[in-house]
Formats: C-alpha cells, sequence, structure tokens
C-alpha cells in the first residue's frame, strides 16, 4: 500500500465532504427534492461563473460542453475562428470540422498566449465569423489567455465569445459578465473539486441571438431543449444525480471560501512551483502567460521526462503529468487548482527532488522545497 498524491490538471483530488456526499441511496430526478437540489447548483454556478445568465449542467466531460458551443452556435458551411496554441485550442477546431464548419485557425506557439489583436485583425477581415473559440487557461501548456482583451474586441463585432475555462473555472479568475464572455465552458474534475463526469456552460443573451438563428444539428446536446428544461428547474435527459449532488456539495465548499480567497490561494501555490522549479534550475515553458492553476517546466537536457513522471508515480505514489503531443517527454505538469493545497505540493516538489537527483540531475537537494516553503511563509 502506497499514499498516493494526484497533482495532475484533471482529474484532481476531492475534498471528503464531496466525496461522502456521493454515498448516499439514488433519489430520482423527477421530483421535488431533485429539482430543489438542481435550483440550488444552478444558482452557485452563476456565482463560480461570475454571470447573472443561465447556467447548464451536462452529462458529459468537458469535451461535451465544447461541443455543444459549436454545434449550437454555428451550421455545415458557416465560418469561426479558433486559437489554438495546445492541444485544448487544437480541440475546438476538430470539433467544427467534424461538423462541416469551417474553422479559420489562429495558430500561437506553444507556451505563448494569443495577442488579442491577431483576432481583431480577423475579425475585421470576416464579418461572417460566428463565433470565436479560445481557451482561459491551456492546459496543455499552463498558459493563460487574457480573455479580458479579447472580451472587449468581440463586444464590438458580430461573432460570440467562447471561453474553454475547463481547467481555469473555480481557479483564476474568469468574469464571465463583466468581460463580455458569450459562453463560457467548463467541467468537473479540474477547479471545481468533482469526479470527472460533468459539463458547464453559461450561454449570454447576445449567444442566444445566434442560436436562434441557426439550424443546429444537436440532439443531445440542443441547447433550446436544455433551456426549457431548465425553465423548470428539470434537464432534458436523466442527470448523473450523484454527481450533482457532489456539485452541491462543491459549491458549498467554494461559496464559504469566498472567489477572492480561492484565487489568492490557487496564485500563492502557483508562485510557490514556479519559485521552487527555478530554485531547482528548471525552466518554465511559460514565461509570460503563466497559469496559476497549473505549472508546466521543461525536461532539463539529458533526462528523459516520461521516465521522470512515471517513476514518481509508481515508486512514490506522486501522480503529477507528462508532455501532451508535440511536447510529449520535454515538458512535465504539475498540477495546483482545486482542492490541491500547500503541503500536497511540497510533497510533489519533494519527490520530483527525490527522483530527479536519482536520475542524476545536479542541484543542491531541498532548494525547491524550501523556496516553495518561504513562498507559503510570506503568504501566512
Ligand atoms: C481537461 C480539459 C479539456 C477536456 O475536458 P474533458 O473533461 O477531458 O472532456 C478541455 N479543455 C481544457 C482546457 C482542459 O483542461
Amino acid at each position: 500500500m502506497k499514499k498516493k498524491y494526484l497533482l495532475t490538471p484533471g482529474p484532481t483530488p476531492l475534498p471528503p465532504e464531496v466525496l461522502l456526499s456521493q454515498a448516499q441511496p439514488i433519489i430520482h430526478h423527477r421530483t421535488p427534492d431533485f429539482q430543489e437540489i438542481f435550483k440550488e447548483v444552478c444558482e452557485g454556478l452563476k456565482v463560480i461563473f461570475q454571470t447573472a445568465n443561465d447556467c447548464f449542467v451536462l452529462t458529459s466531460s468537458g469535451t461535451g460542453a465544447m461541443e455543444a458551443a459549436v454545434v449550437n452556435l454555428a451550421s455545415k458551411g458557416d465560418t469561426v475562428l479558433t486559437v489554438q496554441g495546445g492541444k485544448f485550442g487544437e480541440r475546438w477546431a476538430e470539433i467544427a470540422k467534424a461538423y462541416g464548419i469551417n474553422a479559420e485557425v489562429i495558430d500561437v506557439e506553444w507556451g505563448q498566449a494569443v495577442d488579442p489583436k491577431e483576432i481583431e485583425k480577423k475579425l475585421k477581415a470576416n464579418p461572417k465569423i460566428k463565433a470565436v473559440f479560445t481557451t482561459l487557461c491551456e492546459t496543455s501548456t499552463g498558459v493563460t489567455t487574457d480573455i479580458q482583451a479579447i472580451g472587449k474586441i468581440a463586444k464590438g463585432a458580430q461573432a460570440a465569445l467562447v471561453v474553454d475555462a475547463i481547467s481555469g473555472l473555480g481557479a483564476i479568475d474568469m468574469k464571465t459578465d463583466a468581460w463580455g464572455v458569450d459562453i463560457c465552458v467548463s467541467g468537473s474534475q479540474k477547479g471545481l473539486m468533482l469526479p470527472p463526469g460533468l459539463a458547464f456552460m453559461s450561454v449570454s443573451k447576445k449567444a442566444w441571438g445566434i442560436i436562434d438563428g441557426n439550424k443546429a444539428a444537436a440532439y443531445y446536446f440542443n441547447l433550446k431543449a436544455a433551456k426549457k428544461a431548465l425553465d423548470k428547474f428539470d434537464t432534458a435527459f436523466t442527470p448523473a444525480i450523484t454527481l450533482v449532488i457532489a456539485l452541491k456539495e462543491a459549491l458549498k465548499i467554494m461559496r464559504k471560501d469566498g472567489l477572492e480567497n480561492i484565487f489568492t490561494r490557487h496564485k500563492r501555490l502557483a508562485v510557490a512551483t514556479r519559485t521552487a522549479m527555478k530554485a531547482l534550475g528548471l525552466e518554465l515553458l511559460s514565461v509570460d502567460a503563466a497559469s496559476d492553476a497549473v505549472t508546466a517546466v521543461r525536461v532539463p537536457e539529458g533526462i528523459d521526462g516520461e521516465k521522470l513522471v512515471k517513476t514518481m508515480r509508481d515508486q512514490y505514489g506522486v501522480t503529477i503529468a507528462g508532455g501532451q503531443a508535440q511536447l510529449k517527454g520535454k515538458i512535465f505538469r504539475i498540477a495546483h487548482m482545486g482542492f490541491i493545497e500547500e503541503l500536497d505540493i511540497i510533497a510533489g516538489i519533494c519527490c520530483l527532488e527525490k527522483v530527479l537527483t536519482q536520475m542524476g540531475y545536479k542541484f543542491e537537494l531541498g532548494a525547491g522545497v524550501r523556496a516553495a516553503e518561504e513562498v507559503f511563509l510570506q503568504g501566512e
């Protein structure tokens, strides 16, 4: 038996209250009991999304809400704009293509954030673009996008602004309404401290205007049907009842903590992690736009990145994430989102130091742990 530490950018660990809330007899979803819970979570989500608009709960992983956003806003032959600077940004164009929707793509170097002016240029050049698809926190590179700046641009355009905040929501600031975000998409297993299986999305009035004029091909992810049900605090299909109950518990914890405290906590964990990596002589993938939800670190010369991640997991029970696609073996990623706390990060850094030492990387043992502790002490 080995104690396990989950430090991946989804799934993330769960607070005991959230875990236990799921160990209850199943109730039926077309009942006043469930409606009351569903009403509470839909209202609670608005607080986390920082929106006055409806928030939908979908039974799928986060990608389901991404697909729902694409197919409800655009149809075959329409044009949309997508931004891709990593694996998840690429997903927007992949979904569009699967439905015969033309995706104009802004390619961003992995590890960098998009320059909002690029989006402005594209929107000016093609006023027919129905929606712009972006990513708040690009989990594959640990980069945060300046959604506020993009929102200012999108406000003056016809196009709806859609943000994938699957890993960002509940970890870093996401002012859906104030920043002019029309559809914000999230998922359960990252900052929201839930098991995988639920997706969430907010929909603005501007987005509804586009959705109403769209001949959507969706059936399961039809937002008009979802809205009709939501107006009665109901769902079009059987919801993941147990996960909705867990969501109620997670939202209770988050609302008690308060959004500002949650963001401050994530920032402190991120700063500690980044400082620790530098103290170990390691280089961050993102210099200017490093996310406070997950840190991507370059694997040092001569070290086998995949072996590093595997050894930490198999020998010591500490699961971090490796790199994806073109970054496979080149980076590792330490998550600091949701129910990941200071001592988890210390454990992760400690284990990283141990395995790096065993693999022959030269540095001052304890330098990373010390640097992180110093950051944490400043926050006391
Ligand atoms: C995890 C993640 C996704 C995919 O979510 P699934 O729940 O695996 O479908 C999409 N975008 C971002 C930014 C993510 O972090």
